[in-house]
This record gives structure tokens, sequence and C-alpha cells, in this order.
């Protein structure tokens, strides 16, 4: 396990993501494998559990966005249906200066978060449990974030709804999306015109040296004006918001 997950860091985040990862932050990423797998015999939380899909499927994934998108040094990110903490806690190993807040409805999904950060010391990262719908109607969330990352979570269209209200304006919605991308773009090339988002063409997650290739993609949406009361209700939910249990806060409010 250590070495396929190191050897692939190394390879492909380094070598040819030139991401810059240093030993003591692949560490960290074998210590987040090894307690995936160890929690996965309690919790359902994956079902890619060999080092290469671990290594793969979710590191070189998640970290695809580094490859592919700028983010600004500093930059806060909310990681919406996080889960195990994908790509959340595999952004803030390889980019300590983010500010990174994982979200989920699911509290227990959570607790290993809590697990990881607590066990890789990390800081400027915080669990927060709430429905992505509900929670980005609240004060200290609605605007509040330049990132918005969201992986396996929901349909196009449905995940911009939820998404937009995060972000300010210039702010990003990175959304992971495997090969059914082109049938949802349908649907959420109308949700994106509605919430006024300015949608980006797919950028292929190419992982070299996976085989086979599993038709990946990052779909972003930039939000260019601001968001109008009436469509950061579309298509979201319509139920009044709720606080959500906060878990952990390691921000600065
Ligand atoms: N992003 C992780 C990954 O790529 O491995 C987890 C993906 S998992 C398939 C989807 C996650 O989204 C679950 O943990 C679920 O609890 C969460 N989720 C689903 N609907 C949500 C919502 N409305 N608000 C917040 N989280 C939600």
């Amino acid at each position: 396990m250590k070495e396929k997950i190191a050897g692939r860091l190394r390879e492909v985040a380094n070598d040819e993501w030139k991401l810059g990862l240093t030993e003591a932050q692949i560490g960290q990423f074998i210590i987040f494998a090894e307690l995936l797998v160890e929690w996965n015999q309690k919790f359902n939380l994956t079902r890619l559990t060999s080092p290469d899909q671990i290594a793969d499927g979710h590191f070189l994934d998640s970290l695809a966005v580094l490859h592919a998108v700028k983010l600004r040094q500093g930059g806060h990110v909310i990681d919406v249906g996080t889960g195990a903490g994908l790509p959340g806690i595999a952004l803030k190993i390889a980019r300590p200066d983010l500010m990174i807040t994982l979200l989920d409805s699911t509290a227990k999904k959570l607790l290993f978060c809590d697990e990881v950060i607590g066990r890789l010391g990390l800081d400027g990262i915080r669990t927060l449990n709430g429905r992505a719908e509900e929670t980005a109607k609240l004060p200290q969330h609605n605007g509040s974030y330049e990132f918005v990352t969201a992986r396996a979570v929901a349909p196009l269209d449905r995940l911009l709804g939820w998404c937009a209200p995060f972000v300010n304006v210039g702010g990003l919605i990175i959304a992971f999306k495997g090969s059914s991308v082109n049938e949802e773009l349908a649907t959420g090339v109308p949700a994106a015109k509605r919430l006024r988002l300015n949608l980006g063409k797919p950028i292929p997650i190419v992982i070299p040296g996976m085989e086979p290739q599993t038709g990946r993609y990052i779909v972003t949406a930039r939000r260019d004006t601001p968001l109008s009361p009436l469509a950061s209700r579309m298509p979201g939910g319509e139920r009044a918001p709720r606080e959500p249990g906060r878990r952990q806060t390691r921000l600065e409010k």
C-alpha cells in the first residue's frame, strides 16, 4: 500500500503535474489511505479500497483539479458532499494554504474526516454537518467561498443549484463528473443560465499510467454576476433553512 501510493503520487502528481508534494505530504496521503481502509471495515465509506484504486481513483482524481484549475493562494473552499474527505482532505494535504470546509449531510462520514484531520494535525480545515441546499442559505455561508468542489454528489443541474449560493462574484464551482457528463450538460446548461453561472467546457481528467482511463471530467461554473434570491432557490429544495449541526471549527470565523 505505502509503496503504491507513494509511487503514484511521485510519478503523476509530482513528475507529470509538477505539484511539488514533499515526502512529508506523501506520508500524510499514506496515513489517509490506511485510515480509509481501516474505517471502511466498520463504515461504508468507499467502494475503492485497493492501493491502486485509492491512489488513482481517489487521490490523483482529486488532485487533478490542481493541475486543471488555478486555486488562489489562501482561497476559501467548501467541499460539498465530502464523504470521506474527497477531494477536500486531499486538497488540504497538497495545498496547506487553502482554507477548507468539508460539508456533508451524513454525520458519520464527518467522524472519519475529523479522525484524519486530527491524525494528520491539519489546520485551516473544518467539518460541517448539513444539507448543501440549506447550509448555503445561511448568512455565514451564503456568498462566503471562492471555490466549491463536489465529487460524485448529484446530477449537474441540481448540484449547480445547491452550490451557486455558496460562491461570491468571481467564485468558481468545480464539479467532478463521470462519463455521463454530456447527458448531464443537457439540463446543466439551462440550469447554469438560470443561475447566471458561466459554464466551462468539461476538462478531461487524464491520469498518466492509469488503465483503463475511466472517462472523468472537471466541469467549472463561474459566478460572474450576483445571484438573485429567486435564482438561488432554484432548482434546489424550497425548504426553510435550519441551522446545521456544526461539528468542528478550525477556520477563523
Ligand atoms: N465526495 C466524496 C467522494 O467523491 O468520494 C463522497 C461522494 S458520496 C457518493 C456522496 C456524498 O454526498 C455522501 O457522503 C452524501 O452524504 C453527501 N450528500 C448527498 N446529498 C447531500 C446534500 N444535499 N448536502 C450535503 N451532502 C450531501
